[in-house]
């Protein structure tokens, strides 16, 4: 490991609190729709954080759920949202089904993202999409 990926030496994990576990530091970078992140992000997601590789899994996941149901929201207000560009409705139902299955398979711990709250939203977007 170098200075940039080694664990913190009191290291716990950000999500599932795991200590004693190999950490990776996210930072979220750019969102789902390729946006910077810093502007639209809670303050809470600006500065890296250490998560243990499932978590970090998870957390990526996580990114793109709430940039994505953000987004729903605001189509469901009619207000202007990236989903009504392109194909980006199509591509958001894609992932959030894909975020769905990887829970269906307990691909992730659940420890950031909610089982419920995600099908919901994968159902929502089926049927905007018509
Ligand atoms: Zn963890």
């Amino acid at each position: 490991m170098d200075a940039n990926t080694a664990s913190p030496s009191a290291g716990k994990c950000d999500g599932c609190a795991t200590a004693d576990v190999p950490l990776t530091k996210i930072s979220l970078g750019r969102d789902f729709f390729g946006r910077v992140y810093d502007r639209l992000s809670p303050n809470a997601d600006l500065s890296p954080k250490w998560y243990c590789d499932a978590c970090s899994v998870e957390k990526n996941l996580q990114r793109d759920f709430r940039d994505i149901k953000s987004e729903f929201d605001k189509l469901s207000k009619e207000a202007a949202s990236a989903l009504s560009q392109g194909d980006q409705l199509e591509r958001a139902t894609l992932r959030v089904k894909e975020i769905a299955a990887m829970i269906a398979a307990n691909a992730i711990k659940r420890t950031l993202l909610k089982p419920d709250e995600v099908a919901t939203l994968a159902r929502s977007l089926e049927s905007r999409r018509g």
